[in-house]
């Protein structure tokens, strides 16, 4: 933008990013402020079985409620988490606090926890989810972790080599995002996964769009293959559920069942009878 367009626009450019990166470095120094002071909370999103609508797990996600800025959403702020180191301090965070909440819970429902490439590289990380589990006495089996193809890329054989230790604890391993990346097909031969998620971006297509139907279809009909279960992600209308039934797929997430949200809300469901898990008519969103 810079090039060519006068001294004036060089000299704006260089100061706005001076002005980003004084941004980033104030938000990295909040967020360890934050973590220590309770900024940090765990929203948790159910996942639903398309046929019977039960609910058959959850997934935590991550919110910041900044004291100036208020609450600022997971992708302002974990690519500054990743940039600067602190995501390990802060993913370690949401580990414990995701197992320890699904250890206290009277039905037990599986939770899945995001984890950053940093997090997967991390030679402590298979250390770590074990000594978290240990401590919270949350049921290795009921812990899903989901790792997208971004933290597999960089070097296979150590990534295989972590993948492998991490399911010898008996925790399992979804890949998150799936259609997004370069080589997405190539990862769901190369690596032992327990769940696929098909990125919302497919799922929004499948009644506009013929190549995003077709990347839904043919990820079902693979995974089914291979003896995989598949999740579909943002899942928000009638449409996108009917396709989904049509097609197979047993699981979906999505605002059609209810939005992330504090724990509060989800109360009835992991410590109520079995019925409350299935939805309500008409309480679509928690
Ligand atoms: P994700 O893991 O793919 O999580 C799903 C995102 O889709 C969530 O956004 C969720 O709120 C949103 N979503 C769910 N259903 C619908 C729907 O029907 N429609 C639409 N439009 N959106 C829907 P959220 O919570 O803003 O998180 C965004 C991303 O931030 C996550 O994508 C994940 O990559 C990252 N993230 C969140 N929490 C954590 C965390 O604890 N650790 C790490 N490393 N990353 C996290
Ligand atoms: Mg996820
Ligand atoms: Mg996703
Ligand atoms: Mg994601």
């Amino acid at each position: 933008r810079a090039k060519g367009s006068g001294s004036n626009s060089v000299c704006f450019y260089d100061a706005s990013m001076d002005l980003a990166v004084r941004e980033r470095n104030v938000l990295a120094m909040d967020m360890r402020a934050g973590l220590r002071s309770g900024q940090f909370q765990l929203f948790y999103q159910r996942q639903n079985n398309t046929f019977t609508e039960e609910v058959v797990g959850f997934e935590a996600l991550l919110r910041w409620n900044h004291p100036v800025r208020g609450l600022v959403p997971p992708l302002d702020f974990i690519p500054i988490a990743e940039s600067s180191g602190f995501i390990i301090d802060l993913g370690e965070w949401v580990l414990r606090e995701a197992c320890r909440e699904a250890a206290s819970w009277r039905n037990p429902l599986p939770i899945a926890v995001n984890v950053a490439t940093q997090q997967l590289s991390d030679r402590n990380f298979p250390t770590l989810v074990q000594r978290v589990l240990q401590e919270t006495g949350l049921d290795p089996s009921r812990l899903e972790l989901e790792i997208t193809e971004t933290g597999i890329i960089a070097d296979h054989q150590r990534a295989l080599q972590t993948i492998r230790h991490l399911k010898s604890l008996g925790v399992r391993i979804a890949m998150d995002d799936y259609g997004t990346g370069y080589s997405s097909l190539s990862m769901l031969l190369t690596f032992p996964f327990d769940k696929i998620k098909i990125d919302r971006q497919f799922v929004d297509g499948v009644a506009t769009s013929s190549q995003s139907a077709a990347i839904v279809r043919s990820t079902l009909i693979l995974a089914e293959s291979l003896g995989i279960p598949v999740l579909a992600e943002g899942v928000e209308t009638d449409e996108h559920i009917k396709f989904l039934k049509e097609e197979g797929c047993v699981q979906v997430q999505g605002f059609f069942f209810g939005k992330p949200g504090p724990r509060e809300g989800i109360e009835s469901i992991v410590n109520g009878q079995p019925e409350s898990r299935r939805k309500s008519p008409g309480s679509r969103v928690a």
